[in-house]
């Protein structure tokens, strides 16, 4: 992160301590409900296992990660991994995070056309995601309004990427809350319970893209007042 304050940084702040309040709900969230189990009795492993061969997703492996909250699935290799706390609980939470994953795993079986654009946005908002800051700061720094453009839109592709992360996000947790009643995981009032933790998730990746489309502003503002 390039840091370079400013008047203007005020513009970004309420969206920094919304990114914050989203993480420290996720958190309290997942916590709130790991200590509350799935009267079903099978771990997030065991149910991420059954989930994924309900689909025909045999090939794809479930591995524990290290770390809290590490959940992901990896395309590439196939693994679904888990953190030790889903991997190995039977709480709502961890059948929540666990099917959630598995969600993405279906995504990607299914062709899921966000996840696809997603794909293959990455490369270049990864990049754009490091360079477009410096660049635009060294374009303002020696004045340089090409410079700044560039970072400028360099920042833009990493808030596309962002954007579309959502749908992708929202979807597979609609899945997985799909998935957990129909085979029975989940109770009718165990549901509410998973679903708020998704949903807890599914804010930071919003409140990430409050704090970007700020940044953004932000950039607009620093180029208009040098230019003129
Ligand atoms: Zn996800």
């Amino acid at each position: 992160m390039f840091f370079y304050f400013d008047p203007t940084y005020i513009l970004i702040v309420p969206a920094l301590i919304f990114a914050m309040w989203a993480q420290v709900r996720v958190n309290t969230t997942f916590r709130k409900y790991l200590r509350v189990f799935a009267s079903s009795n099978y771990t997030g492993a065991q149910v991420a296992r059954y989930l994924l061969d309900a689909h025909g997703l045999q090939n794809v492996k479930v591995e524990m990660a290290r770390g809290n909250l590490t959940d992901h699935y990896d395309p590439r290799t196939r693994v679904l991994r888990l953190s030790q706390p889903v991997y190995s609980s039977t709480s709502v939470a961890a059948l929540g995070v666990a099917a959630h994953e598995t969600g993405h795993a279906v995504q990607n079986a299914e062709n899921y056309i966000p996840l696809g654009i997603r794909n293959n946005l990455f490369p270049i908002a990864n990049f754009g995601s490091q360079a477009a800051l410096p660049l635009f700061f060294i374009g303002l720094l020696f004045a340089n309004p090409t410079l700044m453009d560039i970072g400028i839109w360099f920042f833009i592709a990493a808030l596309v990427f962002q954007v579309v992360t959502l749908p992708v996000e929202f979807n597979a947790s609609r899945r997985a809350l799909g998935m957990l009643t129909e085979a029975g995981f989940l109770s009718q009032d165990e549901r509410p319970k998973a679903k708020e933790v998704l949903s807890a998730a599914a804010l930071t990746y919003v409140a990430a893209v409050a704090v970007s489309a700020m940044n953004l502003l932000r950039l607009f503002v620093l180029r208009d007042s040098r230019r003129r």
